[in-house]
């Protein structure tokens, strides 16, 4: 049996936009059907992080004013430790505002957060409408396995441009994904992800919550123990319907 999946989720309360604690719910139910222990910390203002306690961090959506005490604390307290967890290989998942965040900047009006600069993106709050709506993207996480669907829920005012030389998660099929413009959706440098899709994310898209956990442990995702899926898979394809694929 795997060992215990140590995840630690930050600002719990702050960034928790859309229910996605739903994320973090999804991943402990899916262990704990196949026997596999799971730890949950958080970690929140002022709090420290040790990069190496934890194989999964995840950082959910928030509000712009939120995103502000998040962004100070992160370069203060936590940026060393989520630099030190990426380069061990340990997943980085932060949903719109965490995703956001995970990047080089958030500029708001005059003012622009610093982020915690995993990943060259860089986000402006745009004056015009926010972007929302159902999204469904067409990603591919491991080359040589085919393309899966990824559905969910997008709301955000930031309009966000992948630096030279960065992957997006995936590709846009429906919806506007990080700017309406490149139909480029979210980013991956190995295993830090970021996304604009609430939902929340991982209880319409099973796959991927697998696909973490199995990464997160270091196994292939074909070595987790199969689960009744049924009503997972309803939830994926009725949120693929609603995004129109
Ligand atoms: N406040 C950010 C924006 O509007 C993120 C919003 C969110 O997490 N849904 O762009």
């Amino acid at each position: 049996m795997p060992e215990d999946l140590r995840v630690c989720a930050l600002y719990p309360e702050l960034m928790n936009i859309y229910a996605d604690r739903g994320n973090l719910l999804v991943l402990e139910r899916r262990c704990a059907w196949r026997g596999i222990g799971f730890r949950l910390t958080s970690s929140g203002l002022g709090e420290p992080l040790d990069g190496d306690a934890h194989d999964l961090f995840y950082l959910g959506g928030g509000q712009d004013r939120d995103q502000l005490l998040c962004a100070e604390d992160l370069l203060r307290h936590k940026r060393n430790g989520l630099h030190a967890a990426a380069a061990r290989g340990a997943l980085v998942l932060g949903v719109c505002g965490g995703y956001q965040l995970l990047g080089s900047s958030y500029a708001l009006g005059e003012e622009e957060l610093p982020g915690v600069g995993l990943v060259d993106v860089r986000t402006v709050r745009h004056p015009g409408p926010r972007l929302i709506g159902n999204v469904a993207i067409e990603v591919t996480l491991d080359p040589g396995r085919p393309a899966r669907v990824l559905a969910g829920f997008e709301n955000h005012g930031g309009r966000t441009r992948l630096g030279p030389g960065e992957q997006p998660l995936g590709r846009v099929l429906r919806g506007h994904g990080n700017d309406g413009r490149s139909g480029l959706e979210g980013v991956r440098r190995g295993n830090v992800i970021g996304t604009y899709l609430h939902g929340p994310l991982l209880p319409k898209n099973i796959w991927l919550a697998d696909w973490l956990i199995a990464t997160a442990l270091g196994l292939s995702v074909d070595a987790l123990a199969p689960l009744d899926d049924a009503l997972e898979q309803q939830a994926h394809m009725g949120a693929r319907s609603a995004a129109g694929v």
